[in-house]
This record gives structure tokens, sequence and C-alpha cells, in this order.
């Protein structure tokens, strides 16, 4: 392997959102990944496809249609993905797609629990009860358990929604690690007063799914380039069954050989949180705050995402500060605003 002085480290973190993405996206990841001999971490969602509720929000959201027309999002997720839960019934993901969930844990990669009903996670767990809250994690977990016949280790939250209530619920199962958030290096989080401590991985690279709708990332060259030129170090970089497995498997090929041109290698989110719990002390705690992103130039939001990250995060390339009273999270020449 040549080793420049831009050595970069990447986990993949693999999140399985739709029933389509699990049925056909996890195949087609499962060879490219192999082809690579990389390892990764796939977070499973076992409950209803309601994605067509998704999707009908954006029906009535401002801006939808050049949202729609420059992320292309129907030929992204698949026509019958964006009518599930609305004109046709929801397909319960594990149920429908068991053999495609075992086949990732016997090719070797590491598993995880994502959500059980994925779309009403992130549009209503701030409102949810903490029994609601406990219900809907207790059958991911039931679910997980069943399918690959241990507990999970680690867990993964639906669109980076996390609060206090959940993660009182998820320190009680005594995970490995969450990965819950974005930006920065991992973490003890503390909220309401309460340094929780279970280790939170985040999140630290933008996603494919989200650069696509970048107006000045308008080809698959500036893609390719963007991530190629992503900062070096550790990187967290959560991809889509329904995504990169699927209409923009070819874009994540040549990201990874890219990567792999540059000498960048592949870890396990695990390894990351062994790393980091092997000096337990001089991991920080950080405070979480709240965040939708948006993109500043487009003036629109290029995802429908709150999500937790630590503010007070510094890194020369990425970095977020406080600029006239909102966040602000530079990625290279683009600028996300944190609202
Ligand atoms: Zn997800």
């Amino acid at each position: 392997m040549r080793r420049g002085f831009s050595v970069r480290r990447v986990a993949l973190k693999v999140d399985c959102d739709t029933y389509v993405g699990t049925r056909d996206g996890i195949p087609r990841l499962l060879e490219i990944l192999d082809a690579r001999r990389i390892r990764a971490t796939f977070f499973f969602t076992f409950g209803p496809d309601r994605s067509g509720i998704a999707a009908r929000r954006f029906f009535t959201t401002p801006g939808f249609l050049q949202k729609m027309l420059r992320s292309r999002a129907a030929s992204l997720y698949g026509f019958p993905t964006v009518l599930y839960g609305t004109l046709l019934p929801a397909p319960v993901i594990g149920e429908k797609c068991e053999g495609a969930i075992r086949s990732v844990a016997q090719a070797g990669h590491e598993t995880g629990v994502h959500a059980w009903d994925h779309v009403a996670w992130q549009d209503y767990l701030d409102r949810w009860p903490e029994e609601k809250i406990a219900e809907q994690n207790g059958f991911a977990h039931a679910a997980y358990e069943r399918i690959l016949g241990e507990p999970a280790p680690a867990s993964a939250a639906a669109g980076w929604a996390a609060n206090a209530r959940s993660l009182a619920i998820e320190e009680e199962r005594n995970l490995l690690y969450t990965s819950n958030s974005r930006l920065g290096a991992p973490f003890f989080p503390k909220s309401n007063g309460r340094v929780f401590r279970t280790l939170e991985i985040p999140t630290s690279l933008a996603t494919l799914d989200e650069t696509l709708s970048w107006p000045q990332l308008n080809d698959d060259e500036s893609q390719r380039r963007f991530f190629r030129e992503a900062p070096g170090g550790t990187q967290v970089h959560t991809i889509h069954t329904e995504v990169e497995g699927r209409s923009k498997a070819d874009l994540f090929e040549r990201i990874l050989d890219d990567w792999i041109a540059d000498g960048t290698s592949f870890v396990l989110l695990s390894q990351l949180a062994r790393e980091a719990l092997s000096q337990r002390e001089e991991v920080p705690v950080r405070d979480l705050a709240r965040a939708r992103l948006k993109f500043d130039r487009a003036r629109r939001p290029f995802a429908r995402r709150s999500g937790w990250f630590s503010p007070r995060w510094a890194d020369p390339s990425w970095s977020i500060s406080r600029f006239s009273g909102e966040w602000r999270w530079f990625i290279g020449s683009g600028t996300v605003r944190i609202i």
C-alpha cells in the first residue's frame, strides 16, 4: 500500500433504511466490498417501510420540485419506495429480508441496529413518551436477535435523531458503542446534565445522498474529486443501501477505488470503539446540540435532516463555528448552515 502524507482510514457505516434497499442494495454492496476485501458495519431497519410518508412530506415542502429535479430523488430511491406506506402497504423489512440481513453477517461484516420504523423515529422521536421510544427500540433489537441469533453489539439512530431519553434507553443495553451523531471524533455524550457511558462515534464525512444535491458538484467527476479530497486521518463515512447499493453503485465503486489508490485503509467501527475505549480517560465528554443541516448557497435544505452534533469540533478543512448566531459547517468550498 502506498502511504503518502494524506493517509486516511475510513470506517464504512452502511445504513439500510428501506425494503428495496435491504433486498437489492445489500447483495450489490456485498459484491462491491468483497471485490476489494473491505469489511464494513451494516445497520438494519427491521419494521415497516413507510418511505411513502417521507416522500409525501417532500411533496408538501416549498422548493420540492427543484430539489426533486436536482437530487433526482425518485431515481435515487426507486419508484415503489416513494409510495410505501401511502398508496402501497408498508412492507415489514425484517420479515421480508431475513436472508439479505443474514448474508451480511455471513460475509464477515459487522452488524447493528438502525431502527424499527425509520420514518416514524425521525419524525416523532421528540414527541414520543419514553415508553414509545423503548417500544420501538425493543422491537428493533428483538428482530435483530431473532434473525442474527445474538444481541446487537451496537446501534446507529435513524436520521441521526437521538435525545436524552433515547440515549438513556440505549445505555441499558450495554452496547459497545452508538453512532448517532455527525462530525468529530468519538466522545461520551452529555445531555440534560447527564454524562452517558456508551461511547458515541459520529459520522464525520458528508454523505453521497447529500452531496448529490449540491449544485457545485454537478457530475460524477466533481463528486469523485470531493470525496478524494476529503480530509485524511480517521473518518466515518455513512452510505445507504438505497443509493450506493443501487443507482449510484458505479460511482461508489469509483470513490472507493480512488481512496484505495491514494492509500486509504478501511477499518470497522468496533475497531475505532476499542481504540478509543482502551484510553477511556482520554475520550472527551461533549454536550450535544440539535441541528438542521442546510446547504447555504442553494438556500434550501439539501437534506431534511436534523441530527445531533457536537459543537466546538474544529478541523482545518471541516470546521464548525458559530457565525452570526448560526452554526456553520465548512466543507471544502461549500458551506453548510446548521440551524
Ligand atoms: Zn437511515
